[in-house]
């Protein structure tokens, strides 16, 4: 292997390649684009456009492609080749600014939630400059954001991008009255821990339901799981080691910044996690990473499985959004600064995230919404799914202390005062540390924790960012108006605490009292998508998004629409799988084994009453198998007569209630007569790899 630095970014057409093959002036202009967000103009686009294209043949490339995220949670590529015939009946490579900048893929076929009729199904792809391209698989890959015709974001990039622009926007009006004017943009950074499992590929062919619906939708429960919590930092297998090692390198090419992978919890599951980068890029990133996180582990003879919840009883999968924001300059705004000032600043800051987290719980709930990952959130290994956030003993201390008015005795006793005096430094907790936090403050910056491991990240920092830029509008808008900052910012602070503190919950966020006592606080409890995503198109949601320019209206709309159908279809693809599965390959497993018991008990049977050929065994097993076969056909019944009356449910939320409370609650029932008769059945005959076979099948 090369050594790192030089692997490091090697196919990534990054500001060195750029500075190295661009001439000067062009180098400037795409630098100022990329900085400060304005227009590329098409000269300097055919400059870099060519260049990129004689990097990319020069690394054996052929073909390029706009890659862009639509709102199906994966990305999308379509890939044309540079080839382009010339008059004498050869062919050149050629690029051209105008297909480096935007592309026009027919976009038909991308869940657009009737924004787009098919008939006018015309996207557009426009070059994100802030997000370097890349090759991947011999394809020269350029990150874009996707829209329609008439200008509304069909992706994720789209309202990210916007997002990013409406918290820089606010947060330099509130550096601007610290008197902080140099700064030129504040920038959201982004570290996502991502979770997976690994299981090996032969097993995985077996499971039906692991290849249509990413979960195992029957399994027994194991006699081992994660009881012991072995596996969590146990050993690397030398199979997955040398797997996370490829994917290291691989992602390390990419200039992705792999840094830290470990074995997770549960048997069979492991986490790989980045140093953070700009929210786009971080999300750019974070979708490679899944990708090549499968593509890999086929390589390795291995399925990677990055569904929230594959194995009932067993952990699932999450992703962390670690989040701060910070200054073209590096300075990190949620870092508790060594001066008065910047005290003052951080607490600030530090507000406004509890004020915003407080007043829009619900659409951080919304954007961790999805039919997998309501397997996890209140479950008891995930945060729940009410939205708090944890502090810490010593800041919920300084804030208590600023509320009372009491001041906070640091080790000097001296009380504490906004602007004047010094806050004492906090360590980063890693000792009280609450991992049961949904939104944990640790030390510089949030954790979010709520994320599915298959998520985005762009949907829940989109909502991040909004909210804050949001308390940041309010909070600007006071200060800047103020006669006497230091008193105004003093009470704005002690203010805006008193009135949230509510959302604030150090304690353990898995226990049955905090239910209790968060209903108590009035905060929300949405358990399900179907529960959660009616906030996102509230009135104060349209209000929120279309004030900060991140969704119009009609974009609010589409994607209700499109959360809930993928909701619906989710669940509607899990129950075919399980017919399927009960149909093929259960119900002839239970006859097969009936009959070889039955043929037994004939011949024992006309053998006579001698103890040696005792029967109790066989028609024990007999009774028992053939009862529980006769309610299985029951369920199964049910669950297609059910399945059938959705088609009649008007509306997209009834739809989706529907499958809520009568499709799931069919799965469920078959699914616990097919766990018990896997118990009974020969191995032999069982159809399916068990709990076992799966969870310790790489070796
Ligand atoms: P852990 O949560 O496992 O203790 P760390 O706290 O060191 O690990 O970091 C977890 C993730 O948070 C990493 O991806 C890291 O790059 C990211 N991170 C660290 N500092 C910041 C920051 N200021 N902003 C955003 N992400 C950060
Ligand atoms: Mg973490």
């Amino acid at each position: 292997m090369k050594s790192v630095p030089s692997l490091f970014a090697s196919s990534v057409f990054n500001d060195a390649a750029m500075r190295e093959r661009l001439p000067k002036d062009v180098y400037r202009a795409l630098r100022k684009t990329m900085s400060q967000a304005t227009h590329l103009e098409l000269d300097v686009a055919n400059v870099v456009a060519s260049a990129m294209k004689d990097w990319a043949v020069e690394r054996g490339v052929t073909h390029y492609t706009h890659w862009f995220q639509p709102m199906t949670g994966i990305t999308a590529e379509k890939h044309d080749s540079f080839i382009s015939p010339t008059a004498d009946g050869r062919v050149i490579m050629e690029f051209s600014g105008k297909e480096l900048v935007r592309g026009e893929p027919d976009a038909s076929s991308f869940p657009s939630g009737g924004l787009r009729a098919t008939f006018e199904a015309r996207g557009y792809t426009v070059w994100d400059t802030t997000s370097y391209a890349f090759i991947k698989d011999g394809t020269l890959c350029i990150p874009t954001a996707f829209c329609s015709y008439s200008g509304e974001s069909l992706d994720k990039k789209t309202p990210l991008l916007r997002s990013m622009e409406a918290i820089d926007r606010q947060a330099r009006r509130i550096l601007a009255c610290f008197g902080n004017t140099a700064v030129r943009r504040v920038v959201p950074e982004v570290g996502a821990e991502q979770e997976y499992f690994l299981i090996d590929k032969a097993v995985y062919l077996k499971r039906p339901d692991l290849i249509c619906a990413g979960r195992t939708l029957f399994g027994a429960p194991p006699p081992k799981g994660q009881e012991l919590e072995d596996h969590y930092f146990g050993t690397l297998k030398p199979r997955v080691s040398a797997y996370m090692k490829e994917l290291d390198e691989e992602l390390w090419k990419l200039g992705i910044c792999a840094k830290t992978k470990h074995n997770e919890v549960a048997p069979a599951q492991h986490e790989l996690a980045p140093i953070f980068a700009t929210t786009n890029i971080a999300t750019d990133h974070n979708q490679l990473t899944m990708e090549l996180m499968k593509s890999i582990a086929n390589k390795h003879g291995m399925a990677c499985l990055l569904h929230e919840k594959p194995f009932a009883g067993v952990n699932g999968s999450g992703k962390h959004n670690n989040w701060s924001i910070s200054t073209d300059a590096g300075v990190n705004l949620l870092e508790p600064g060594e001066t008065p000032y910047a005290n003052a600043q951080f607490l600030l800051f530090l507000v406004a995230v509890i004020k915003a987290v407080d007043e829009h719980q619900d659409l951080l709930r919304v954007s961790v919404a999805s039919a997998g990952n309501d397997h996890r959130l209140g479950a008891n290994e995930a945060p729940p799914a009410i939205v708090s956030m944890f502090l810490g003993e010593e800041l919920t201390q300084i804030l208590e202390a600023i509320e009372s008015g009491k001041g906070y005795c640091n080790k000097r006793k001296r009380p504490m005062e906004i602007g004047v005096s010094v806050l004492p430094h906090f360590p980063k907790d890693t000792t009280d540390r609450n991992r049961t936090s949904p939104l944990a403050f640790t030390g510089n910056k949030f954790e979010f924790r709520m994320l599915g491991s298959m998520f985005s990240v762009a949907g829940p920092n989109i909502v991040l960012n909004t909210i804050v830029a949001e308390s940041l509008r309010q909070f600007a808008d006071a200060l800047e108006k103020s006669k006497d900052f230091t008193r105004d910012l003093a009470a704005l602070v002690k203010k805006t605490f008193s009135a949230h503190k509510r959302i604030i919950f150090n304690g353990n966020n898995y226990a049955d009292e905090w239910v209790a006592k968060a209903k108590a606080r009035g905060l929300s409890n949405l358990k399900t998508t179907v529960d959660a995503l009616p906030a996102f198109i509230s009135k104060e949601s349209v209000k929120l998004f279309t004030k900060h320019h991140v969704f119009s209206a009609t974009e609010l709309h589409s994607r209700y629409e499109i959360l809930m159908e993928n909701y619906c279809k989710t669940l509607h693809i899990e129950a075919l799988t399980m017919l399927d599965l009960v149909k093929g390959g259960i119900i002839p497993a239970c006859i097969a084994y009936q009959n070889e018991i039955a043929t037994l008990l004939t011949h024992k049977k006309a053998l006579g009453g001698h103890p040696l050929y005792a029967t109790a065994l066989e028609d024990d097993l007999l009774q028992k198998i053939s009862g529980l076969s006769a309610s299985l056909l029951a369920k199964l019944d049910t669950l297609e007569k059910v399945l059938a009356g959705a088609k009649k449910a008007s509306g997209v939320l009834a739809h989706a209630r529907f499958y809520r409370d009568k499709v799931f609650a069919a799965m469920a029932e078959l699914r616990l007569d097919v766990d018990k008769l896997e118990t009974l059945v020969a191995k032999k005959h069982w159809p399916l790899p068990s709990y076992v076979d799966m969870l310790y099948s790489v070796v």
